[in-house]
Parts: C-alpha cells; sequence; structure tokens
C-alpha cells in the first residue's frame, strides 16, 4: 500500500523531518539484516523486503504516537534495534514503516541490593556489560552478539547467552520490562521477585519478534563477576559419549558457566587445529574457588570414566577471548559465490542423537562443511547448533543454496520432533514453519495478536500471522 501524506506529515511534525527518512539508501539499508541469505541478496542489489519510510526516533516517548497513528491507517510497522538478527526478523515484509529505534539514546540504573539494572531498550549490550564490570557485576547473559544486539532485542526474540548453563536464557534474566502496544498504551511487567497472581504476563512478549508490541525498557540480573574461574578443554571419544557427560551433569545439578561439545568437524576450527580428530569439550565453572574446583573435578571424572582425556587449560582461554568473533560466516558470506549459515535446534536426549546423526547427512550434499557443537544443555535435552560452509559459482547460486539448506534442515527437524529454532528465532527464516512448529498452540497466538494488534500492523509476515 502507498503510505497516506497524511502518515509523513504527522511524523514530521511530531520527530522533525531528519529523522522521516524516505532515501533510497536508507530503504535499502533498513531492507537488510545479519541473515546470510538476506546479505547474498544485497550483494546481488536485490531489496525485496523494503519499507516506504524510516523513522528513528530520539525517545521512546514518541513511540506511543507513532504506533496509534499507525494503527489507525493500517499502516505496517516494523521495528529495528541493531539488525543483528540472523533469520529475517526486522524486515518490513509489507512495507510501511521501519521503527528504528537503535538511535535512541540509553542510560541505565543500578540497583545493587536488589542486584538488577534498569535500562534503556536501545542499550548496546557490550556497552551496559563494560560499566557493569567496572562495578565488578556482569549479567551473565553474553550472546556471541552481545557486542552488535540490544537488551530490547534480547527480549524481542528470546536470546540466550553462552554461559547460559549457569544463568539461563534471557527468559530467566529478565524481572521487569515496559512495552507500548499497537493500539499506544503503555505497560508494565513485573514480578518481585515472584508473583502467581494468575497467567506470567512476563512471557507474552518475550520473542515476540516485534508482533506484539515495542519494548522501551528492560530490568535484567545481574551477578558478581569478580569469582574464582577456571577453564578446561577435554577431547572425547566419540559424540554420543559428550552428549551423555552433557545430561549426566545436568541431572547431577552442575552448574558450570561455559559447557560447549564441539563433534570432531567442529572441534578442528574450535582448536584452530586442522590435524584435530575427534570431538572436544570447552568447560568453565566459577563461584567460590571451592565450589569452583569440586565442579571442574566432577566433569573431569564424567569426562574421563567415558574416554575423555585431559588437554589443559589453553584452548578454551583462547576461545573465551575470541567468543565474539564471526568472521568465518561473514568472510565466506561476503566471497562472491560463497555462503555459510547458522542454524540451532533443540531435542530431547532421546532424540538429540538421531537428530544429529540425521541433519548431518541430510546437509553434507549442500555444503562442504558440517559443522556441529552442543552449548545450551537442560536436564531434558540440549541445543544443537549447525554451521554450514560452502563455496559456489556465483551469488544467486549461493542463494538458491541457502534456501536449499533451510528446507531440508527444517524438513528434519520437523520429522525427527525436534524445536526449529533454540535461540534466533522465527523470522523470515522460519515463518513457513512456525505454524507446524507450534501445533494446536499457534492459534493462542493469533489470538494474542488479534487482542493486542487489532490491525494487524506490527511486524506483518512473521511467526505465521
Ligand atoms: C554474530 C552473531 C552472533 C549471534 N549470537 C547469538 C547468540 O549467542 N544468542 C542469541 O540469542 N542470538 C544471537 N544472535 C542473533 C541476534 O543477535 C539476536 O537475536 C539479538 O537478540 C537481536 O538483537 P538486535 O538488537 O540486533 O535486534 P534486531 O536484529 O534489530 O531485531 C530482532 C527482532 O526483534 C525485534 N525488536 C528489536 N528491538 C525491539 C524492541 N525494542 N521492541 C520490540 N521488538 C524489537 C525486531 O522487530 C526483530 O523482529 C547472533 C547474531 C549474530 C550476527
Amino acid at each position: 500500500m502507498a503510505l497516506p501524506d497524511t502518515v509523513v506529515e504527522t511524523l514530521t511534525a511530531l520527530l522533525g523531518a531528519e529523522d522521516v527518512d524516505r532515501s533510497p539508501a536508507a530503504l535499502a539499508a533498513s531492507s537488510h539484516d545479519t541473515w546470510p541469505l538476506s546479505t547474498k541478496l544485497a550483494n546481488l542489489g536485490r531489496h525485496p523486503y523494503q519499507a516506504e519510510l524510516v523513522v528513528r526516533p530520539r525517545s521512546f516517548d514518541v513511540v506511543p504516537e507513532v504506533l496509534r497513528l499507525a494503527t489507525s491507517h493500517g499502516v505496517p510497522v516494523t521495528v529495528r534495534s541493531l539488525g543483528s538478527s540472523v533469520t529475517g526478523q526486522p524486515l518490513p515484509v509489507r512495507g510501511g514503516i521501519v521503527l528504528d529505534v537503535s538511535a535512541i539514546p540509553a542510560s541505565h540504573t543500578v540497583n545493587e541490593r536488589n542486584m538488577t539494572v534498569t535500562a534503556t531498550a536501545s542499550q548496546n549490550g557490550g556497552d551496559l556489560e563494560a560499566a557493569l564490570a567496572q562495578q565488578g557485576f556482569t549479567l551473565g547473559h553474553s550472546p556471541q552478539s552481545l557486542l552488535r544486539s540490544t537488551v530490547g532485542g534480547w527480549v524481542s526474540t528470546l536470546a540466550t547467552g553462552q554461559f547460559s548453563s549457569m544463568y539461563g536464557g534471557i527468559e530467566d534474566l529478565v524481572t521487569a520490562y515496559t512495552v507500548v502496544l499497537a493500539t499506544g498504551e503503555t505497560i508494565e511487567l513485573k514480578a518481585s521477585p515472584r508473583a502467581a497472581m494468575g497467567p506470567d504476563l512476563r512471557r507474552i512478549f518475550i520473542g515476540s519478534e516485534g508482533t506484539l508490541g515495542v519494548v522501551t525498557s528492560v530490568t535484567l540480573k545481574i551477578f558478581p563477576a569478580r569469582l574464582p574461574t577456571l577453564l578446561s578443554t577435554v577431547s572425547m571419544p566419540t559424540v554420543e559419549s559428550g552428549l551423555d557427560v552433557m545430561r549426566e551433569q545436568a541431572l547431577l545439578g552442575l552448574r558450570p558457566f561455559l559447557l560447549r561439545f564441539y563433534d570432531g568437524d567442529e572441534a578442528r576450527h574450535a582448536l584452530q587445529d586442522p590435524t584435530a580428530a575427534g570431538p572436544v569439550f570447552f568447560l568453565g565453572t566459577r563461584g567460590p574457588q571451592a565450589i569452583a574446583d569440586a565442579e571442574l573435578s566432577t566433569l573431569h571424572e564424567l569426562c574421563t570414566s567415558r574416554g575423555g582425556r585431559l588437554l589443559g587449560p589453553a584452548a578454551a582461554a583462547a576461545w573465551m577471548e575470541r567468543r565474539f568473533d564471526f568472521s568465518t560466516v561473514e568472510n565466506l558470506v561476503a566471497e562472491p559465490g560463497g555462503f555459510a549459515e547458522t542454524i540451532e535446534v533443540a531435542h530431547n536426549w532421546d532424540g538429540i542423537g538421531a537428530l544429529y546423526t540425521a541433519l548431518k547427512t541430510a546437509l553434507a550434499p549442500l555444503s562442504d562443511e558440517v559443522l556441529s557443537h552442543f552449548s545450551h544443555v537442560y536436564t531434558q535435552g540440549t541445543s544443537m547448533y549447525v554451521i554450514l560452509l560452502g563455496r559456489t559459482r556465483d551469488d544467486e547460486e549461493a542463494v538458491t543454496r541457502l534456501r536449499a539448506i533451510w528446507d531440508e534442515a527444517m524438513r528434519v527437524c520437523l520429522e525427527l520432533g525436534a524445536e526449529l529454532s533454540h535461540h534466533h528465532g522465527g523470522g523470515l527464516a522460519r515463518s513457513p514453519y512456525s505454524r507446524r512448529s507450534l501445533g494446536s498452540a499457534h492459534l493462542v497466538l493469533e489470538k494474542i495478536k488479534e487482542a493486542l494488534d487489532p490491525a494487524g500492523i506490527l511486524n506483518p509476515g512473521k511467526l505465521g500471522l
């Protein structure tokens, strides 16, 4: 639909002409995120998902007015923070307005007694963690994209971090947040420290990918940062033996902050040693010295009793230093014809072994390398992360290949009853599969959407809505 002139005029009056942008450069830039398929399309000069207007408010105070206006004219609004999504979540598939909140100045306040921090939703994660570190605190939430994502983005995507086996995912870390609804009301969702007053409404917007409201501020737990920390690297004879260790340590109630298990193919990359053979663990424990020592020695026992070999802390320590590095994927995607993709899924313990074998087998013909690791563990199962690397003749072929990879990976997961996403979310990549993935519960999502966003303006075309 063409954007009504009155909407553009009202937004210009509200925000100022410089923050209401119809330039081709702004529209093209906001039509892509960090999804490799989207990057490939950008390299080909294609912008299939393009807004008609990009607005960049300088304060969240104007968001209720922007959303009321869009609702009254039925204009789509897609919220965008730092665009680090790797599944096309912030792409405006139905045109309309991109509401880019990344330029909104952020601030935060720490409550040392309650051990929480309240931050503006546009707060960059890396800046917040650095500020907290100066006071001796940490968020505990450390996604690989920490330095290039926002706290509002984390809540909206149900993000999780590399240290989740100790601190949990964002759903465990959020204690309160505020949301503006499509109809302009501002809602505060909180519980101090727990509440049983009806359903847990705090969960509704977590992972809603901008389809139900705009998150404007977030309160997160914080933790002491300056605790003794131990690291270790352990090689394992088989993938099965490592999965057994992950399960066993979860059942014993261990909480290592670092628990990453690479299959033999990814171990070569993780160890930065092309001659490395066999799967490998990176382990880390943190806490009062006696606890950190005891947890690491228990983990070592679990590994060695299954044929594991202790390799010392160096490789795990080197990984800690480069844990935000995404250059293997980014450099390959930047090459003409090169492609790379990351797909994270999850399954219960009784299905994860079969899922691993099936995904590796199904994806091997579609790429030069299929790497895999398991890095978020629960008592009932674990995540599985697949990295695909390859080269084709040109970017056209790379786009076709990436689409085939998604189709095949999602097909295998649906067939084996696995979760289609562990933490990167639905976005465009998984929207076609959202209904099948959620099953009968998708009706609840539809009804919530109808109630909270009656004109259907917020990020339409995602999550199967
Ligand atoms: C190198 C790399 C590593 C990554 N590692 C991880 C990882 O370890 N763990 C993980 O969970 N994810 C990871 N991601 C994915 C991504 O960083 C996360 O999904 C992140 O939470 C997105 O934040 P963002 O601020 O960039 O949001 P964007 O990408 O701009 O937006 C993502 C979605 O959230 C919505 N949204 C954003 N802000 C708001 C808001 N204020 N209100 C309402 N909706 C909003 C958007 O509409 C969109 O649907 C990684 C990405 C990259 C590129």
